[in-house]
């Protein structure tokens, strides 16, 4: 079985059509979404209808929570604020409700699932580092969790330095982020794992950008969310 694993799309539209066209390719068994659906991007309700239709299953990330919920911007900077406010405005009913009904972790196929971190997954912390990484594995019934949220691709093993998957060792693995990278490279990223030959492959596209910039500087939202798009920060 091959399982097609994104995350943190932000409302953008153009990174989203575009990997779901490579993976609909790919004929993937599954698509599971680590969450962060909306947040940054100008075109909320389009991607969590997508998102609804297209994937098997479906986790809550920090900025999904924050749209239905201000409250929880407490830690977000000014800019993720103020895109919370507007997607928290912009967000149909249904859309909202069915945010609302989303789980926090998953585990199936011999697999974990989490947006943020296998330890406290509601307290949205960060797998930046080997030894962020280290306090994560004891958490995982199973011995390979993919992870989103930093928006950076990466590898972590327990044991070995190696970025890739062996079977009998612990991994951690971020897929990286559909709608705002933050590596440098501004190139749409998610995974594929394949349970049959316990292999992990990061995948990278480019799409759209400029359509998508053009979108969130026309819905008024800050600048900056555009412009990071074309640098990946
Ligand atoms: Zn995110």
């Amino acid at each position: 079985m091959r399982i097609a694993i994104i995350s943190d799309i932000h409302s953008n539209l153009e990174a989203l059509k575009r990997a779901l066209t490579e993976i609909e390719r790919e004929h993937v068994d599954e698509i599971v979404c680590l969450g962060d659906i909306v947040g940054y991007g100008a075109n909320p309700n389009e991607c969590v209808d997508i998102i609804r239709n297209t994937t098997t299953s479906v986790l809550l990330g920090n900025h999904d929570e924050a749209a239905i919920d201000l409250s929880k911007t407490e830690f977000f900077n000014p800019f993720a604020r103020i895109a919370a406010e507007w997607t928290g405005q912009t967000l149909t009913e249904e859309n909202r409700a069915y945010i609302a009904g989303l789980e926090l972790t998953l585990e199936k196929h011999g697999l974990f699932f989490v947006h943020a971190s296998p330890v406290d997954p509601g307290e949205w912390n960060y797998i930046l580092t080997p030894s962020d990484a280290a306090e994560n594995f004891d958490a995982m019934p199973v011995d390979v969790g993919f992870v989103g949220h930093s928006h950076v691709p990466e590898v972590f093993c327990e044991d070995l330095w190696t970025r890739e998957i062996v079977k009998g060792e612990k991994f951690i693995v971020n897929v990286g982020s559909i709608g705002q990278p933050r590596d440098g490279n501004p190139a749409l990223s998610y995974g594929i794992f394949d349970t049959d030959l316990w292999s992990y492959r990061n995948v990278r596209l480019d799409y759209d950008i400029e359509l998508a910039a053009f979108k969130i500087r026309k819905a008024g939202l800050p600048k900056n969310l555009a412009e990071r798009l074309f640098v990946g920060k």
